[in-house]
Formats: C-alpha cells, sequence, structure tokens
C-alpha cells in the first residue's frame, strides 16, 4: 500500500512538473525564428519545416574557396571551408562544425533514427549528421545547401 502511494505521489509529481515547465519548452520552441525577410519558399521549407532540398542541387557542392559557411536566416558562422570535403551525396559535406554553432536533436521520422542539427543561434534547420565521415572524428554534416551562404576569404 505504501508502495502504490508512493508510485501515486511521483506520477502526481511529474504531471505537476511537466506543467510548470511546459510553458518554457513553447518559449524554447518559440526561438526559432525567421531573422532574414527574404527566405525563399524553398529555404523556409527546409529551415522551418525540416525539409530537403534535392542532392546535386546545391550550387555550393563545388565551392572550393577558402571562406567560411554561414547560417542564411541569421549570418552565423557555422563551418570553415577546410572541414568541407565532397561525400558524393549530392549534399554539401562538412567534417566538423564551429565549436558551438549548432544544437542537435534526434530525429524520427521515415522510420530512421537520425541525428538532426539546427543553428544554435536562430534554431533553424541546417541537416543531419551522421558517423560515418572521413576523418577521425567519423562526423558527416550533411547539410542543405540553400541553408548555407558562403563567403570567402
Ligand atoms: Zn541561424
Amino acid at each position: 500500500m505504501e508502495f502504490v502511494k508512493r508510485k501515486f505521489i511521483k506520477i502526481i509529481g511529474i504531471s505537476i512538473i511537466s506543467t510548470i515547465l511546459l510553458p518554457f519548452t513553447i518559449l524554447k520552441a518559440s526561438t526559432k525564428k525567421i531573422i532574414n525577410p527574404n527566405l525563399s519558399k524553398k529555404q523556409k521549407n527546409i529551415m522551418f519545416k525540416e525539409g530537403t532540398e534535392r542532392p546535386f542541387s546545391s550550387k555550393l557542392l563545388n565551392e572550393k574557396r577558402r571562406g567560411f559557411y554561414h547560417c542564411a536566416n541569421c549570418g552565423a558562422k557555422l563551418f570553415a571551408s577546410t572541414s568541407k570535403f565532397d561525400s558524393g551525396t549530392g549534399w554539401p559535406s562538412f567534417t566538423e562544425a564551429l565549436p558551438g554553432a549548432f544544437k542537435t536533436k534526434t530525429d524520427y521520422s521515415f522510420g530512421m533514427k537520425r541525428i538532426e542539427y539546427h543553428c544554435a543561434t536562430c534554431g533553424a534547420h541546417h541537416g543531419h549528421v551522421f558517423d560515418d565521415g572521413p576523418t577521425e572524428s567519423r562526423k558527416r554534416f550533411c547539410s542543405n545547401g540553400l541553408c548555407l551562404i558562403f563567403k570567402p576569404e
């Protein structure tokens, strides 16, 4: 009986905590916002509805100059050109992101478990990161080129 009572208190406790935290969860979701008013429909679809651009459609695929890749929405610096490599997948790929550039989330859509990454500054979705990269870190950031703006050095 004592055990049941304790379990009941625990459940009540969890629901109270979730109720208290709910506004914060909503607040967190609303940090995802459109900063650049000139984003195209395609860009918005990727960045805010977690869409994906067509493979081999990005003009950044053949970009080989030195410089940095910035968020198309907020302008945050995300990748250095030195981490870019040709993965053959048809999406601009990077072995690592700049420190603190992204936050990640596990994505279970399409029956797959993937790690989604989004801009730490504006929350916009950029792509998925996989563990089959060519360097020691094994990371492969599979990016949507439409979310990136390249600025040569
Ligand atoms: Zn951003």
